[in-house]
């Protein structure tokens, strides 16, 4: 679905004649649904966001006139090292993520193999792909649904109509959830080099949001930031962010594999470690299903 016929037509011209199933639409055994039904089957949450987010990067190079420039281009994104991607991937797929990483490269070549991209469909490149997709790919959080919502909450109404209102919007929601899942508030999935680039911070000096509730990423300033003075945004949420340290990097090492040391956290090194309650907080953290925090990044905002 596109929002206009520009859009249709800006797809068109860089990727989607390659991802375009035409009358195999569905056809389960068109190379590209069988693609999707397998990631599906492996990744919870079932969305397909970050599967055709790798096919569109491969579609896009395959349609591409100078396709050097779009393999410089996603060779921006960070790379990490072996046992790191190995961590992600795992992370991703849970414990039988080699047979289902391998199984996925299989249909994934089958589907969309490109010579110029030789690389990314063996099993080391593949891994490094399905790990960059995994640490930079960008839920894209726009709504027009929830914006609407928001609009319908500052309306000044009688409250018979308040309450008119407010039920058919909990209807509305739940008919949509029925039909589509959990995914009304997240249309896709991203990559911004720019973003990329940004490193993290527990006390962040800018931010990222939608708001043209499209897809163009906006940073926006949270205070005055100097000439030369690193941009950091947060890649954790807010209520993230008001844990203890000890919480903080544990979410950090086990999503993006790194110890933060943002002034915050250097501050409260020398702090006793964590107060009586968050330590409760913590074991029932560690009870929670491994892969739910990555699974949510690559989904949602
Ligand atoms: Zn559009
Ligand atoms: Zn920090």
């Amino acid at each position: 679905m596109y929002c206009s016929a520009e859009c249709r037509l800006a797809a068109a011209e860089q990727y989607h004649q390659v991802l375009c199933p035409g009358p195999s639409q569905d056809d389960p055994l068109h190379p590209l649904n069988k693609l999707q039904e397998a990631w599906r089957s492996v990744h919870y949450p079932p969305e397909t966001a970050s599967i055709m987010l790798m096919a569109r990067m491969v579609a896009t190079v395959k349609q591409a006139k100078d396709k050097d420039r779009w393999i410089r281009l996603f060779s921006q994104f960070c790379n990490k090292m072996a046992n790191e991607e190995e961590e992600i991937v795992h992370k991703l797929l849970g414990d039988k993520f080699k047979g289902q990483l391998e199984l996925l490269r299989r249909l994934f070549t089958e589907a969309l193999y490109e010579e110029a991209l030789s690389q990314w469909f063996t099993p080391d490149g593949f891994r490094s792909l399905f790990a960059l997709v995994g640490t930079n790919g960008q839920g894209i959080g726009t709504s027009s649904l929830s914006q609407w919502v928001h609009a319908c909450d500052a309306l000044e109404l009688k409250p018979q109509d308040r309450e008119q209102l407010d039920a058919f919007i909990d209807q509305l929601y739940k008919d949509i959830e029925a039909a589509t899942g959990e995914f009304l508030n997240c249309e896709g999935s991203g990559l911004f080099v720019l973003q990329s680039c940004c490193n993290h911070s527990c006390v962040p000096n800018a931010e990222t949001s939608f708001p043209e509730n499209n897809f163009l990423l906006h940073v926006t300033a949270l205070e005055d930031i100097k000439p030369g003075e690193e941009i950091c945004i947060s890649y954790l949420d807010c209520c993230q962010r008001e844990r203890s340290r000890h919480s903080r990097h544990k979410i950090l090492r086990e999503n993006y594999l790194f110890v933060c040391s943002c002034p915050k956290c250097l501050a409260e090194a020398d702090e006793p470690n964590v107060t009586s309650e968050e330590e409760e907080d913590e074991e029932e953290e560690e009870g929670e299903p491994e892969d739910a925090e990555l699974g949510d990044e690559m989904t949602d905002v």
